[in-house]
């Protein structure tokens, strides 16, 4: 595996093909498979929060969401990072493949009514995207439970947490052994975009 570290962060060295075709094959695989999109500031902000360095470190993806951190490779010894792959550009790559086949995606985050509308504006974009459930991002604690029993009978191949940095990588790193989704990436504001 290709990786480079970046302040002990590691990224992998891939293109965006190459990381749509990574994330569609973790849907042949088991296991929750995370996939985070670091821009500086994350970067940054993991040198000081042990969780979110922790939950990098057990990422099975990272691709490089800031041109900064493309730039930042370029400044270390060896091989620089290939290009900017936007986490929001590689959900929409991965819905125009997800589209022609059967895997499924749940969209978790956003604003209420946000989610909703994101979901019906990318079912009209991609025909065939099948979304089998959104829950906004706004749910108590003691609401926690629920939301992952819904994820759980919904047995999504794809989960997107759109609950902005870094409380969705944290949130990802605490449940994944206990969601059935196949690979959960961290959006953050993409369902905002979405929406339009
Ligand atoms: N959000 C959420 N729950 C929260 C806090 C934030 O669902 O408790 C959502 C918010 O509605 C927005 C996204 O998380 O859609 C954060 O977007 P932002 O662009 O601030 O995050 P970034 O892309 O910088 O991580």
């Amino acid at each position: 595996e290709n990786k480079i570290n970046i302040m002990d962060v590691p990224v992998d060295y891939i293109t965006m093909e190459q990381a749509v075709s990574r994330v569609m094959s973790f849907f042949e695989t088991t296991g929750c498979h995370s996939v985070y999109t670091p821009n500086p500031e994350i970067i940054m902000a993991a040198q000081k929060d042990k969780a979110l360095m922790k939950a990098l470190h057990h990422a099975s993806l990272i691709v490089p969401d800031g041109i900064g951190v493309v730039l930042a490779s370029r400044l270390l010894k060896g091989p620089s990072l290939p290009e900017r792959v936007a986490g929001y550009d590689l959900v929409q790559n991965l819905f125009a493949r997800m589209a022609s086949t059967d895997y499924t995606v749940y969209f978790l985050g956003g604003a209420p009514g946000v989610t909703e509308e994101a979901a019906i504006a990318m079912s009209n974009k991609y025909k065939g995207l099948k979304i089998v459930g959104t829950d906004h991002g706004y749910f108590k604690e003691a609401d926690e439970e629920a939301v992952i029993k819904r994820i759980q009978e919904a047995k999504p191949d794809l989960l997107l947490v759109g609950l902005g940095a870094p409380k969705q990588e944290k949130w990802i790193e605490k449940y994944r052994k206990i969601l059935p989704a196949k690979a959960c990436i961290g959006v953050g504001g993409s369902f905002d975009v979405m929406a339009g």
